[in-house]
């Protein structure tokens, strides 16, 4: 008899995120649509979760002596976050901006100045590579506090071989030093570095494509890029992804952030595992990349960047959803548009200036983040045979998730089961 390791008990709902459709993410009205059991209890041995169901289908003759029983009465159960965009690494903070920016002074506006990601690139550069892990332990420390149990970390603020190299290192190292699993993602492709000003971005992209990619095959799943004024144009952007992409690397882009260059339909035509920000896509593009794609291509949306730039364009979640495209939530963390790691946040101001339900909102942080980073098989639902990445809320339903502002609700996490 199969004698379970681990049972977390009693549970007022058990967000399972199951019942939806499994060879594509949830789109359309599956994203609301997936399986809540009422009273429930995940039983696990080892680092996978084993079975999930009512409490009166708890066979307790797989309970022994040695298992661990976890009590959630009046508790929400899900499967832990998936944050599926951050900036892990880097060095310095960028508080000083931020006033800037209060007084009045705009994101683009900083960084022609030589502001922005070129100050965060002067910091990281600057630091050694004790440093730069030490800061990323210290954040992945924040984020598992927040329920965080899989993160996405990209480079971008090396800008040069050794450094960006060393970024991509350093959150490998992070993810082998802590629990918390990391995926990391090339973003050498952020902006163009003060050294390419001259020569300009495609000889800077043809630099990274001879110099660099080489060397990530197999450190890095995927190569990313900053599509907008002031960093990569279109056609560039298109060029870069459209080799890295012939390297074998998995696609991303930021784009459509600050204006409509098309990057979002360019690259999902492509075949990008996700296009980010979204704050600029039309509804009607986002109908087109769901078709185009046949619904594989995510769109990460990231609300807590316009609510720190102060801007008032959000993506248009509500549209992107019934348009049928599939959508994910993330916080950007990173130290100038979005130093937050609180996810809880992002899916409240979700829920507030996107249109997300509650239950859509939960789904975009777990099983749709994990297929924004293509983790999908092992992580972001509670069913039998993913990893034990368990999260204990300490709230009564799925409803008050994104209703306690601000607040974090994470009782206990599990992460392989321990
Ligand atoms: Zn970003």
């Amino acid at each position: 008899m199969l004698l379970y390791t681990l049972v977390i008990q009693h549970a007022a709902q058990v967000l399972t995120l199951a019942g939806g459709p499994t060879n594509r993410p949830l789109a359309g009205a599956d994203l609301g649509n997936w399986t809540i059991i009422e009273r429930g209890y995940v039983a696990c041995v080892g680092d996978k979760i084993v079975a999930v169901g009512p409490m009166d289908g708890l066979d307790l003759a797989h309970l022994g002596p040695e298992t661990r029983l976890v009590d959630a009465t009046g508790c929400v159960v899900m499967p832990g976050l998936v944050e599926c965009h951050t900036h892990l690494v880097f060095g310095g903070n960028r508080a000083d901006e931020f006033e800037r920016k209060l007084r009045g002074e705009s994101y683009l506006d900083i960084l022609a100045s030589g502001g922005g990601i070129l100050s965060t690139v002067r910091a990281t550069r600057a630091a050694s590579e004790a440093e730069l892990l030490a800061n990323a332990l210290h954040h992945l420390d924040g984020f598992r506090r927040y329920g965080v149990t899989t993160l996405e970390a990209k480079s971008g603020y090396g800008l040069d071989r050794d450094t960006e190299l060393r970024l991509v290192r350093v959150a490998r190292a992070a993810g082998h030093q802590q629990p918390v699993r990391v995926v990391p993602t090339f973003l050498g492709a952020h902006v163009v570095p003060p050294e390419f000003k001259a020569a300009g971005p495609r000889a800077y992209v043809d630099f990274i494509l001879r110099e660099v990619l080489s060397d990530l095959k197999g450190e890095a799943a995927f190569v990313d890029i900053f599509c907008e004024q002031g960093a990569f144009p279109l056609d560039v952007s298109r060029y870069y992804l459209e080799q890295a992409h012939k390297m074998g690397f998995g696609l991303k882009i930021h784009a459509e952030q600050l204006h409509d260059l098309g990057g979002c339909e360019m690259a999902a035509e492509l075949g990008a595992t996700s296009v980010d920000h979204c704050d600029y896509l039309t509804p009607a593009a986002a109908a087109r990349i769901a078709r185009q794609t046949a619904g594989q291509t995510v769109a990460v949306l990231l609300p807590l960047v316009p609510l720190f730039l102060r801007q008032e364009k959000f993506a248009p979640g509500r549209e992107f959803i019934d348009n049928g495209l599939p959508v994910a939530l993330s916080t950007d963390f990173n130290p100038g548009s979005c130093p937050s790691k609180n996810l809880w946040l992002a899916l409240s101001v979700a829920c507030l200036k996107m249109g997300f339900t509650p239950k859509e909102a939960v789904a975009a942080a777990t099983l749709n983040a994990a297929w924004a980073i293509a983790r999908q098989p092992d992580c972001g639902s509670l069913e039998p045979g993913k990893r034990a990445d368990i999260l204990v809320l300490n709230v009564g339903s799925v409803a008050e998730i994104p209703y306690w502002l601000g607040e974090n609700p994470v009782r206990d996490v599990f992460i392989g089961g321990q």
